[in-house]
């Protein structure tokens, strides 16, 4: 059962339950953009990436891929397991886009020549500046370089799984950020969530943007696109 508040985030609600060891995550329908700037709502959102952002665990769980994910309990609700939130946003991208290309001036669209993973600090006061290996461990984010590592591999290893489950519902992950937890075994899992609100889908035959941009931008049919992912990784 729902308890207290625990944390409410841009996306999610997270609730503390009679299980010191278990939390429920609750979607919302808030969207937000460019570090909340941005901001809007689209009904029904929520339960769409709680679908969404579940089937895309389910995957990676049968992958061998640990997550916080217990289960759904409702159309926007998902039982997760507690754990601490390693405030690093971690970037992995296959094609340039977004924030990328406009640092690097990579075009939009360019295939890049391996997936690239980079790392934010999770601090919306900072705005989620870039930091590289050396800034996680001055800030203590991370007990060691091995933590370091164990972050890009699995990183890299959701990324190869996805890849491959988008390409054969004839989608292209541009790019996703994800963030991981330390479980009460100090084991580190995939938390938070993979939705096309963390994600940027591209239609693989027309590059039509499926994901958030389409709120970022102000493209329209948001919700439209997200059910059109929904439809797809369920068919
Ligand atoms: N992303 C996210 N939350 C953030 C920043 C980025 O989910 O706070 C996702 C974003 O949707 C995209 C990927 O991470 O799929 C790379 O984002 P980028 O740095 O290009 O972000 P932008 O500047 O476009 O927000």
């Amino acid at each position: 059962m729902k308890k207290e508040l625990f944390y409410e985030g841009k996306g999610k609600k997270i609730f503390k339950t009679q299980d010191d060891d278990l939390f429920i995550a609750e979607f919302k329908d808030d969207l937000t953009a460019f570090n909340a700037e941005k901001k809007g709502k689209e009904e029904g959102k929520g339960k769409l990436n709680c679908k969404i952002s579940t089937i895309i665990f389910e995957i990676l769980k049968k992958n061998g891929i640990k997550t916080h994910l217990v289960k759904t309990i409702s159309d926007n609700e998902q039982l997760i397991e507690r754990c601490q939130i390693i405030p690093i946003e971690v970037l992995v991208r296959n094609i340039a886009a977004g924030s990328l290309s406009k640092r690097l001036g990579i075009k939009e669209g360019e295939n890049l020549p391996f997936a690239l993973v980079e790392f934010c600090l999770k601090d919306d006061k900072l705005g989620d500046p870039f930091i590289n290996d050396e800034h996680c461990l001055l800030l203590n984010l991370v007990k060691d370089q091995n933590q370091i590592q164990t972050i890009k591999e699995l990183a890299r290893k959701i990324n190869t799984i996805l890849l491959d489950f988008f390409d054969q519902r004839n989608l292209k992950l541009v790019d996703f950020k994800i963030e991981f937890g330390l479980s009460k075994n100090q084991e580190i899992i995939l938390a938070d969530e993979i939705s096309p609100d963390s994600c940027r889908l591209w239609d693989k035959n027309t590059n039509e943007k499926l994901d958030k941009d389409r709120f970022r931008q102000d493209l329209g049919n948001v919700k439209i696109a997200y059910e059109e992912i929904l439809k797809r990784i369920m068919g």
